[in-house]
């Protein structure tokens, strides 16, 4: 019954997701904190709008706001997700065609990968070098490569490209480059200002890390207005429903609340990576709400086996071809203290 491209497809597997309450959760990276409390008083008031109507279309109290949080000169360069990885979607179904390719770091988001077999589209994957840099065969013009993902700051890594490098790698493709920003908030730069100096540079956010709205599902596009245009005869016609573009707008007046859960997740976070580091961790300096850690002789799988059966979930990842290792988000401290005693007792 199915296009040939599902049989040979293997399934993107998300992180797990267990009954709420039950463990520390130190696996998706999500924010363990709530969102902002206007984030929920903005939810309760929608809740009881008018549920009955579809909701805008394009979400534009959301593009207004988000627009002026971000300081882009207007809301026509921005397009809202339900989450990014509805507009990670939309950007592989505007740009790839089927057998056409698309490129993205390795080790990096398998995602993008998932939305390139489903468009019967092939993908390759430029290995970084030592020290997470990238090689030049990245930046590589090639007429079958259609578009660039570049997560940054990078999963599992945390490492980040400068802004610099980004717009030197976007100069050499001859197709579009795609920063994916969902980390971007926990980070010193970002590549907004490069979105108005070259319409083949795009920027995704997502509300699920930083805001703490993984749940509310919302995300968007930085392009400049053509771009957006053109990308938004793809979407579903309502693909963010009121609720959560509701959450966005309110999200977006919340700056203070950011700039300070930010300070505060990043003090754990480099908290965390300190004490991996003492007890015998290869720790990559992050710039994301997670840190990447390997150890030279531990069994990693085994180290996440222990914590699992003592209810802390971290994630275990193995890249054939390069290695495996930990991916440990950050957590409240109390949260980290109990997963860094555990790691010892592993040990
Ligand atoms: C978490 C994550 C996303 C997905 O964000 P959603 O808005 O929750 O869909 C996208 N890209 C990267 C690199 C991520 O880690």
């Amino acid at each position: 019954m199915f296009r040939p491209v599902l049989a040979k497809m293997l399934p993107y597997t998300p992180g797990e997701q267990p009954a709420p309450g039950k463990c520390v959760k130190l696996n998706t990276n999500e924010n363990p904190y709530p969102p902002p409390p206007a984030v929920i008083d903005a939810i309760c008031s929608a809740a009881k709008g008018p549920l009955n109507r579809y909701p805008d279309p394009m979400a534009n109290s959301f593009r207004i706001a988000a627009a002026n949080a971000l300081g882009l000169p207007g809301p026509e360069w921005i397009l809202a997700g339900n989450g990014s990885d509805d507009i990670l979607t939309i950007l592989v179904r505007g740009f790839v065609g089927e057998g056409q390719r698309l490129r993205l770091p390795y080790p990096s988001y398998i995602l993008y990968r998932t939305l390139a077999d489903i468009q019967g589209a092939a993908w390759e994957q430029v290995p970084f070098q030592d020290g997470w840099k990238l090689p030049a065969a990245f930046g590589e013009a090639d007429d079958d490569v259609r578009l660039v993902f570049l997560p940054n700051p990078n999963s599992p890594s945390g490492t980040i490209v400068s802004p610099a490098e980004v717009a030197k790698i976007a100069e050499s493709l001859s197709c579009p480059l795609v920063v994916d920003e969902a980390y971007a908030d926990f980070a010193d730069t970002n590549c907004l200002d490069l979105v108005q100096k070259n319409d083949r540079i795009m920027v995704t956010r997502t509300l699920s890390k930083s805001y703490g709205l993984a749940g509310m599902r919302f995300g968007f596009l930085v392009a400049q207005p053509q771009v957006i245009s053109e990308l938004s005869k793809i979407k579903d016609s309502y693909n963010c429903d009121a609720l959560a573009i509701a959450a966005a707008t309110a999200a977006m007046g919340c700056s203070e609340w950011l700039a300070e859960i930010c300070i505060k997740m990043n003090a754990t976070r480099d908290r965390m990576a300190t004490k991996l580091a003492e007890i015998g961790f290869d720790v990559t300096p992050s710039h994301a709400n997670f840190v990447w850690c390997q150890h030279p002789t531990a069994d990693h799988k085994a180290i996440y086996e222990f914590l699992k059966s003592n209810q802390i979930l971290v994630r275990y990842m193995d890249f054939p071809t390069w290695g495996d290792g930990l991916r440990i988000s950050v957590g409240t401290d109390d949260q980290i203290d109990a997963c860094l005693m555990m790691i010892e007792r592993a040990l």
